[in-house]
């Protein structure tokens, strides 16, 4: 049934929620069960956020067992999804956070900014030579849909990427799969990339009688700044001196597989520190070699040399993306208490976006921690009275009219549903 919005005549708890990926929605049944109102302000149609749009599609198992959980939390009786709806443009941070009168706020919108590389005045060169892994990745696991007219990306042989996060492995590993499905579909050969990414690039032309040599392909290299043991691909809490030499013996493991099975090149201990431009556009970087001493990566002086590639991806990380209103330190939110979420009175977050960890199962864990607390502060508070509801009910049917959502969960995501 659709939540029948004129039928809230009685006083109320409702708690806003921005965002209905993994944090959020995981936020928002919780939030029901406990008999409050959950509405979720979702920018997009569909509300899986990096679940659709960052992980790279070949993670199918994983997408469908996540799409399932956030379609289970969102159908949650008490769950009201609002989608198509962007804070800080639909919808502005004072509405939700004091003007509309909700019980609380929950900013579960992640991180989707990318940050940027620190070398002044490169971002010139985005769309010239220049790409960030969000978009990047986007592309990879829309562009083969029907009707997509978002923004494309050339595949160069020779790629920079920089980065060291598992993030940057994927695009390095989008850039060669397609490299190579591409060569073969020259000679006449389909290949699935989502199957070659299960087999690996040499067996899957192993599979055709070829060879790497048999392709004049160099594929991609990834800059890092420290070396592979460094690597952020595998991490456990409070290490003891021992098991952080496995997590290092582990962490290598996984990258030389990475190297063998992707055909990636790998230059540990660089940083890009200056870039090289030709004919306008980006083409390379002028990088300086590193030392980590006691964890602390050092520049070597005199170390210099240059990198010459027409397409760079930057993989640095992600951060949340600014919101007029919302207090910032540096490029994060200024959260006043992390344990808890809490940015400011009756606004918190949670999931990616207060973690500033990638990674669903801390995203879910986190979410788990923080919205119990968030629970028992709104309904220690007062209801919202019936006129203060049919303003917030008002405010909601705006939106679903705007984007002509009717109301049923099921029935608009049967209807908008991705291929998986
Ligand atoms: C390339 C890549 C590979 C990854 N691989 C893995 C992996 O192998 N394993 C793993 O565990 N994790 C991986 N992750 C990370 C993982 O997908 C995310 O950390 C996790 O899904 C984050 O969940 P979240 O709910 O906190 O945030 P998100 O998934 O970012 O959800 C935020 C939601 O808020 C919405 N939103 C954003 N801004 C607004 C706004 N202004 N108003 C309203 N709504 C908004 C978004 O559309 C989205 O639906 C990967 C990420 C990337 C980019």
């Amino acid at each position: 049934m659709p939540m029948n919005l004129s039928s809230l005549s009685e006083a109320r708890h409702i708690v806003g929620i921005c965002g209905g990926a993994v944090g959020g929605s995981e936020a928002a049944a919780l939030v029901a069960k406990a008999g409050s109102i959950a509405v979720v302000f979702e920018q997009n149609i569909r509300p899986y956020g990096k679940i659709e749009d960052g992980l790279p599609r070949w993670h199918s198992k994983l997408r469908s067992k996540e799409y399932a959980k956030i379609d289970e939390n969102l159908s949650t009786p008490g769950v009201v999804f609002v989608p198509g709806t962007q804070l800080g443009k639909d919808l502005s941070f004072s509405t939700l956070s004091n003007g509309i009168g909700l019980s609380a706020l929950i900013l579960a919108h992640g991180a989707w900014r990318d940050r940027s590389l620190p070398i002044k005045g490169v971002d010139r060169f985005v769309g010239n030579g220049l790409s960030y892994q969000n978009p990047f990745v986007y592309w990879f696991n829309h562009y083969e849909e029907s009707g997509f007219a978002g923004e494309g990306f050339p595949i160069h042989d020779d790629a920079i990427v920089i980065g060291g996060g598992l993030a940057s492995i994927d695009v390095c590993k989008i850039l060669n799969l397609e490299l190579y499905a591409r060569a073969l579909g020259d000679r006449g050969i389909a290949v699935d990339i989502e199957q070659m990414e299960v087999r690996g690039i040499p067996r899957t032309l192993e599979a055709h009688g070829l060879t790497p040599n048999d392709f004049k392909i160099r594929g991609c290299t990834l800059f890092y700044r420290r070396g592979k043991e460094d690597m952020p691909l595998e991490n456990i809490k409070n290490p003891t001196a021992q098991r952080m030499e496995k997590l290092k013996g582990t962490r290598v493991k996984i990258m030389d597989k990475v190297i063998r099975k992707y055909l990636v090149r790998f230059q540990p201990n660089v940083v890009p520190v200056e870039f090289i431009e030709k004919n306008g556009a980006l083409n390379g970087f002028v990088f300086q070699r590193t030392e980590i001493v006691g964890g602390r990566v050092l520049r070597l002086e005199n170390t210099e040399f240059e990198a010459h590639s027409k397409q760079v991806i930057s993989s640095i990380g992600s951060t949340p993306v600014p919101i007029d209103g919302v207090p910032m330190k540096g490029e994060l939110y200024q959260w006043q208490n992390n344990e808890e979420g809490r940015l400011v009175e009756g606004v918190y977050g949670l999931g990616n976006v207060l973690t500033g960890k990638g990674n669903i199962v801390e995203s879910r864990r986190n979410s788990k921690q923080i919205t119990p607390n968030i629970i028992e502060q709104v309904l220690a508070s007062p209801k919202i009275p019936a006129d203060g509801i049919s303003r917030i009910m008002k405010l909601i049917q705006a939106r679903w009219d705007a984007v002509g959502y009717g109301g049923r969960y099921a029935d608009w995501i049967t209807a908008k549903r991705p291929a998986t």
